[in-house]
């Protein structure tokens, strides 16, 4: 029996197997199912990745066999470019994935723009768990500068105002129909100042929760300016103020080992405001990637990051157990429990704190 996700139990925290159990365990499995999307936005992490004509799935048998020998496994995320894009991807490893999880109880995360037709969505997507959007605008003039920036061809603002009405338009009846619809906001220089706004227009659609990330400067997102540790915080605390829904902040870039009297303080404050959760970055401590075209397992999806091992011919688990063994895990994986950290992400701890070597640190503060 699945408990339901709430800002009391979110299945994908990477601290619930520290709490647990003491160490890092493989959970969680994202499976990248497409490498095709209708919009080309200019802060896609996987932008280079993309691609116009999809090679053949790998063989299913294979990847629900590893699967199996997973017995720790209790979340899949499903990610792209777009899952929904392309009916055959729907057909072919969604469903399928979903059938799977199903059998087993397995929580499942949707990783969509949202941006097809509503029938497209019919049928299945009661099945999954939390549908997660990305939702970085104010309008549809922002969505028409943002989501076809990297395109190859102009695209109208006729197009990109129905595009984003149908977007929100499918997120309410989702949200009509009990679906659990999670809405993303990166934090940069420019969303930053609109942050208020677009929390409001993400409660107003109906959505449960509204997650709040830094941007990661990687593929297409590689060039664009990064916030200041000062304006991020200003955002949080801006934030945190009136939360109108749960707002959970993943891959913090403020620790409680920080010499910053303003980040220690912010770090308690986030533990203890109510509707409010930070969540431990589960890429590489209890999640890992696996590319349905080739097999190759990645810590992240993120292109930059190599691949440690295929489910040809390791185990996941195995996979896993090198990965913690590798001088990047070791770099990262500091974990202090009595202050709730499981230490950074790896983006995040390149972008803004390259000087720091996490496993010499210790927090400073803590929190129950
Ligand atoms: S777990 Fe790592 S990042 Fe977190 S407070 Fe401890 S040393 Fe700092």
């Amino acid at each position: 029996m699945k408990l339901p996700i709430s800002p009391q139990w979110d299945p994908w925290d990477a601290w619930n197997t520290i709490q647990a159990k003491h160490r890092y365990e493989l959970t969680s499995i994202e499976f990248t199912v497409t490498n095709l999307c209708n919009l080309r936005c200019e802060h896609c992490a996987v932008g280079e990745t993309l691609l116009h004509k999809e090679e053949p799935f790998i063989c299913f048998q294979t990847v629900f066999d590893r699967l199996d020998e997973l017995e720790t496994l209790q979340t899949i995320s499903i990610t792209g470019g777009e899952p929904v894009f392309h009916s055959d991807t729907v057909e072919k490893a969604i469903k399928p994935i979903l059938q799977y999880a199903k059998k087993r109880g397995i929580y499942i995360q949707l990783n969509t723009n949202l941006t097809l037709p509503y029938h497209r969505y019919e049928g299945w997507i009661q099945d999954v768990d939390v549908v997660h959007i990305s939702y970085n605008y104010r309008d549809y003039h922002d969505f028409h500068r943002m989501v076809y920036a990297k395109m190859n061809r102009t695209v109208s603002e006729a197009v990109a105002e129905k595009t984003f009405q149908l977007m929100k338009d499918n997120a309410k009846k989702l949200a009509e129909q009990d679906v659990f619809v999670s809405a993303e906001t990166f934090l940069s220089p420019f969303t930053a100042s609109h942050i208020l706004q677009m929390h409001d227009d993400i409660v107003e659609m109906g959505c449960k929760r509204h997650e709040v990330h830094p941007l990661y400067p990687s593929d297409f997102a590689k060039g664009m300016s990064l916030l200041s540790l000062d304006d991020y915080r200003n955002a949080v605390e801006q934030l945190i103020e009136n939360p109108k829904a749960w707002i959970l902040f993943g891959t913090l870039p403020f620790f409680p080992c920080s010499n910053e009297k303003n980040d220690q303080l912010l770090w308690k404050k986030l533990h203890y405001q109510k509707n409010v959760t930070v969540r431990q970055d589960p890429d590489g401590r209890n999640r890992l990637n696996i590319n349905l075209f080739t097999g190759d397992v990645t810590i992240t999806d993120f292109a930059d990051i190599p691949s440690f091992g295929n489910i040809f011919t390791h185990k996941l688990a195995d996979i896993f157990a090198a990965w913690l063994q590798h001088p990047m895990a070791k770099k990262l994986h500091c974990i202090c429990p009595a202050a709730k950290c499981t230490g950074p992400n790896l983006l995040v701890a390149d972008s803004y704190y390259p000087e720091w070597n996490f496993s010499e640190r210790k927090a400073h503060i803590e929190v129950s």
